[in-house]
């Protein structure tokens, strides 16, 4: 079938696009200029008739979308394009994720009448309640919601921002299902972290993705001591990128929130001790305190279940998926 992607040149979205056009869908990859489709083409040489690209270069420009729903009859569109990146705060985190959202939704309400199914790229942000922390014996479900208010969104650190764009983001999309019943149905996915090999285009390891660059610090030989760990919550971006065609090829998946997330907890120094089992890199990762991993007390957990059922997804170890991640980052290195 045809299929809508969005922000197409993204840590995620590479991957997605790969088991798209492996899987012989024809794609339609929304990116924010001619340069980042260029890149993307010389990532997948072989599949150019099966891909093409779409100009967005702002998702919260009213209107933005409809060309683009208007110029083919796409079977699924998935929305994965919303701001992840340090160099946002403020409203220019918050509009892109929620107006992008709704955006698109309105588009296709409007114009893409043979969309059967809207997958979108939510987060795990929307679901975790900061103030509760650790949370120890917590497990979190598909049931919780992140309750920070607008007012929070607008005044804290960068990650409530981030967080409450996503949040919000997702809320707009229910509701709007809700008011404006349209045909399509629509699945989210909301992963944690997400850790993995990146497939996009990098030019520098420095700004590659916001969440493959906390790995690249701890194994780069910039960080004395181990960062605190405040999520503790990982997803590999293979599982992630799988659970996204899956989520359109499974007609129970529709009008469902997944939770998607890895066996057993994240943190950093989990990620050290793995790290430094690595004998090239050993000595650039900081030691910390190896045996704890984890707060005595114990942190929250998530429970899979949802997605094991109607996905059927096989998640990743973190040690699979985090020295998986340390070989491609120094084989990228070694490249540029
Ligand atoms: P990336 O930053 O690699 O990709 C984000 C994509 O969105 C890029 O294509 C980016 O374009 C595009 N984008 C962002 N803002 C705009 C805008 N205003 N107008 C047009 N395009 C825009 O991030 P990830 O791949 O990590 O994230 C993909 C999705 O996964 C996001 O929805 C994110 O919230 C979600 N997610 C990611 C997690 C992670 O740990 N990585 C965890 C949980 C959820 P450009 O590159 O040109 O800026």
């Amino acid at each position: 079938g045809k299929i809508l992607l969005t922000g197409a040149n993204g840590f995620v979205a590479a991957h997605i696009l790969g088991l798209l056009l492996e899987r012989g869908h024809s794609v339609v990859g929304t990116v924010r200029s001619e340069s980042k489709a260029d890149q993307l083409y010389s990532l997948f040489p072989s599949y150019k008739n099966f891909l093409s690209f779409a100009y967005v270069p702002n998702i919260e420009v009213p209107g933005c979308w409809d060309e683009v729903i208007k110029s083919t009859p796409f079977d699924y569109v998935l929305h994965t394009a919303s701001p992840y990146s340090s160099a946002f705060s403020g409203t220019d985190l918050l509009d892109p994720a929620i107006e992008g959202t709704k955006g698109i939704l309105k588009a296709i309400k409007q114009y893409g009448n043979t969309v059967k199914r809207v997958v979108i790229t939510g987060s795990f942000a929307s679901s975790i309640n900061l103030a509760k922390g650790d949370w120890p014996g917590k497990v979190y479900t598909e049931e919780d919601w992140n309750p920070v208010t607008y007012e929070e969104a607008l005044t804290g650190s960068w990650a409530v921002t981030y967080l409450a764009s996503k949040t919000f983001a997702e809320k707009a999309a229910w509701e709007f299902l809700e008011t404006e019943k349209p045909d399509f149905d629509i699945t989210v996915l909301t992963p944690p972290m997400v850790l993995g090999p990146v497939a996009h285009y990098v030019d520098s390891l420095e700004n590659s993705n916001e969440s493959t660059k906390l790995i690249w610090d701890l194994m780069n030989g910039s960080k004395e001591t181990v960062p605190a760990t405040i999520f503790w919550l990982y997803v590999d971006v293979r599982d992630l990128a799988l659970a996204h065609i899956l989520a359109f090829e499974k007609q129970e998946a529709g009008n469902q929130r997944i939770l998607v997330t890895g066996p057993g907890n994240w943190s950093f120094q989990k990620a050290a001790n793995i790290l430094r089992e690595i004998p090239e890199i050993r000595h650039l990762v900081p030691e910390g305190n190896p045996d704890e991993e984890f707060p005595k007390g114990g942190v929250h957990k998530s429970d899979v279940s949802k997605s094991v059922r109607l996905l059927g997804i096989e998640y990743r170890s973190m040690e699979t998926s985090l020295v998986d991640t340390a070989r491609n980052l120094l084989a990228v290195e070694k490249r540029l």
